[in-house]
Order: structure tokens, then C-alpha cells, then sequence
């Protein structure tokens, strides 16, 4: 007597590809990509000033209700941004490479206080380092909000080599091949390497 074979239904069956392969992310423009990344940049850059305003003059000071009436702007913009374009286009445009900069300046001096673009996802506060003979290019970069695992240093060396002294750098690229962590990549895009 045969075995009954049974099929599974088509509708299970897709199911579980779909759970098996994750959607791709959807294809952004470079105009949403430098929106959501300055968008990004502002609002973190806008928590951190009323966080400083709130710890050296109190929340009740004008320059701390100056600093809370512009984080609130750019909570709204960023949820303009979100409503327009949907969550899931924002964080792949966060995700592409640097399409932005964001220059903060310091009325005292020529040079700006820093320079944000963002990776992966995160501001980060850029600053170049002097030179040394070993690398030519040397670039600090710190996460906006720090987390306490930076500031992390990227550099072009002598020989053409890269380096970073992160953790992606440090254990899953370092002597095996000369790709390039976030870090690097992200300066490499800009052409700052
Ligand atoms: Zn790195």
C-alpha cells in the first residue's frame, strides 16, 4: 500500500521563507539619506546641550529653556521626517555611508569645535589628529552620546595600510584582510582617508 506523501500547504510554506529571510531594506535616495542624517545629528547634538545647560546652570536658566525649546524643533523635524518617509526608510538612510557633514562652530577661534557625520546609525563628533611620520592621517572619533567605549582612533599609515582601534577593527579585521570597520569606511566614503 503507498505512503500518503503529504505536501505542505503553499501558505506555510511561505511563511516560513519570509521568517527565514529578512526583508531587504528599502532603496533610499540621497536626498533622504542627507535628511535623516542631519536629522539625526541635530537631535543628538540638541539632547546633549540641554543636558550641559541642565548640570552647570540648572534647568530654570535661560540658556537651559533656550537648548529645550530647540530639542523640541528638532524632535519635531525628525518626526516629520519619520511620517514622510516611514521608520524603516530613515534607518536605512542612517545606515548608508556619511552623506552629510555637520560643522559646529566656536565663535572664539577659525577652526570648528567639531565635525559630526554619522555611522552606522550614530553621531559622531570627528576631530583630525597632528600627523606623525608612522600615520600621516590620523582622525579621533567619538560617539554622540558617548557610551564609554571611545573615543576610538582611525588612521591611514605610512605604508597605505588602515588601522582603527576599535573592537570590529582590533578582533575580526586586524591581520586577516584590509577591509575597512565602520569607522574607516565611513571616512574612506568622504575621502578623508
Ligand atoms: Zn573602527
Amino acid at each position: 500500500m503507498p505512503v500518503p506523501v503529504r505536501h505542505p500547504s503553499p501558505r506555510r510554506f511561505s511563511r516560513a521563507a519570509a521568517r527565514a529571510r529578512p526583508a531587504p531594506p528599502p532603496a533610499v535616495s540621497f536626498k533622504q539619506v542627507e535628511l535623516a542624517q542631519r536629522g539625526r545629528m541635530i537631535l543628538d547634538v540638541a539632547e546633549l546641550d540641554l543636558a550641559a545647560a541642565e548640570e552647570r546652570l540648572g534647568p530654570f536658566h535661560d540658556t537651559s529653556w533656550h537648548f529645550r525649546r530647540a530639542l523640541a524643533d528638532a524632535r519635531t523635524s525628525w518626526d516629520r521626517l519619520r511620517i514622510q518617509y516611514g521608520l524603516a526608510v530613515l534607518e536605512a538612510a542612517l545606515d548608508e555611508p556619511p552623506a552629510t557633514v555637520l560643522t559646529l562652530g566656536r565663535p572664539d577661534r577659525d577652526e570648528p569645535a567639531a565635525v559630526l557625520i554619522v555611522i552606522a546609525g550614530h553621531s559622531y563628533a570627528l576631530r583630525r589628529q597632528p600627523d606623525t611620520a608612522d600615520a600621516p592621517r590620523i582622525w579621533r572619533l567619538l560617539r554622540l552620546p558617548d557610551p564609554g567605549d571611545g573615543p576610538f582612533h582611525a588612521c591611514r599609515l605610512a605604508d597605505g595600510s588602515t588601522q582603527c582601534d576599535c573592537a570590529e577593527w582590533t578582533y575580526q579585521i586586524a591581520g586577516l584582510s584590509d577591509s575597512l570597520c565602520k569607522h574607516l569606511a565611513a571616512l574612506d566614503a568622504l575621502g578623508w582617508l
